[in-house]
């Protein structure tokens, strides 16, 4: 089969896989569609680690073609979804309750440091295998993943139902972030510096949501009592504008990003600065639900089929040089053309 594979920073490209063979307890998936992710993106650059000759990908859904003899959860030809955020079960954190915490996670990320979706199959245990509503496509499945993120930052978020709340960074996080608070009637405005996503924001995303410009200090961002960072930067200028006990969650990772904060003002004007840490299983299932009443796949501007993931990189922005495994980059970022961009693992599958 098929599969992208990460040499190293600035090093991806397709190589031919044995199609994996499902575990007692595990799901064989003909991945129909993979989402690229802010994380895959910075593994490609270099600013996430990954293990070398990982297969990329984890926001997927497709078919089941094969289980193993335990599985009796779904069966070949179900449509299902995958939940790339493992847990054991096990560890001491798992037993507290905290299975997002999972202390065994080494090994176990998709897309990381396990084979991941972007491929033409991918095999999950059964436990992370979720069946889909006939009526779901698998675009919309594909962006189940991230909607789970988002709701578990908006809980840490906790707004009020008057809060201004102000979402930083109009990617698919952040849109995302800002068409669920619009459903939800909350006040809600999205902040970026890049007018190709500005526009998209202002096209793709339902009117109440106010799209503004600002600049990477935050500056040109409305007040607002809530802030959802999904820039993983923290701009300075935030804490200034946020209202007294407003709220700050932190959403982007970025693994060497460091914020300066005035600690005054956590201490005089009650200010929260919160990290919502991965979402939880149940998170998962209620993006699934909530998937069927939510017009995710709004956010897609294109599908492309995995070889040409180096066109699908180049529109968010990751320059590679062309169709030729394990390439270096092309050249200097050239900015962003497109929001959520899917990967088509099997084409009579992509809707
Ligand atoms: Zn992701
Ligand atoms: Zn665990």
């Amino acid at each position: 089969m098929k599969a992208l594979t990460f040499g190293k920073p600035g090093r991806i490209g397709l190589q031919d896989r044995p199609v994996p063979v499902p575990a007692v307890d595990e799901v064989l998936v003909r991945v129909a569609v993979t989402g690229i992710c802010g994380t895959d993106r910075a593994i490609v650059l270099g600013e996430f680690p990954a293990k070398p000759g990982v297969v990329l990908g984890h926001e997927a859904a497709g078919e089941v073609a094969a289980v193993g003899p335990a599985v009796a959860s779904v069966a070949p030809g179900d449509r299902v979804v995958v939940n790339p955020t493992f847990y054991c079960g096990r560890c001491r954190t798992c037993r507290r309750g905290l299975p997002a915490h999972c202390e065994a996670k080494d090994g176990r990320e998709i897309g990381v440091d396990l084979d991941g979706t972007m491929a033409e199959y991918v095999v999950v245990p059964d436990r992370f295998v979720h069946r889909l509503p006939a009526s779901m496509s698998y675009r919309r499945a594909a962006l189940v993943e991230p909607l789970a993120c988002v709701l578990n930052n908006l809980r840490a978020a906790g707004p009020r139902w008057d809060d201004r709340i102000l979402v930083l960074g109009a990617g698919p996080i952040g849109a995302l972030c800002a068409l669920v608070l619009a459903r939800r009637g909350a006040r809600v405005a999205l902040a970026d510096r890049d007018p190709v996503r500005l526009e998209l924001a202002r096209t793709l995303l339902p009117r109440e949501v106010r799209v503004r410009a600002a600049d990477g200090a935050g500056r040109g961002a409305p007040a607002a009592d809530t802030v959802i960072d999904t820039t993983g930067t923290l701009p300075g200028g935030i804490l200034s504008t946020l209202a007294a006990a407003g709220t700050v969650v932190v959403m982007g990772e970025r693994e060497a990003a460091v914020a300066e904060v005035p600690l005054r003002s956590l201490v005089t004007r009650g200010v929260r600065l919160v990290g919502a840490g991965p979402y939880r299983p149940a998170d998962f299932e209620l993006a699934l639900d909530l998937a069927a009443d939510l017009p995710l796949d709004s956010l897609v501007t294109h599908v492309l089929p995995l070889d040409r993931y180096a066109e699908a990189l180049a529109l968010l922005a990751v320059p590679l040089a062309g169709p030729h495994p394990l390439q270096p980059p092309a050249g200097p970022a050239t900015g962003y053309a497109a929001l959520k961009v899917l990967l088509a693992s099997n084409e009579r599958m992509a809707s």
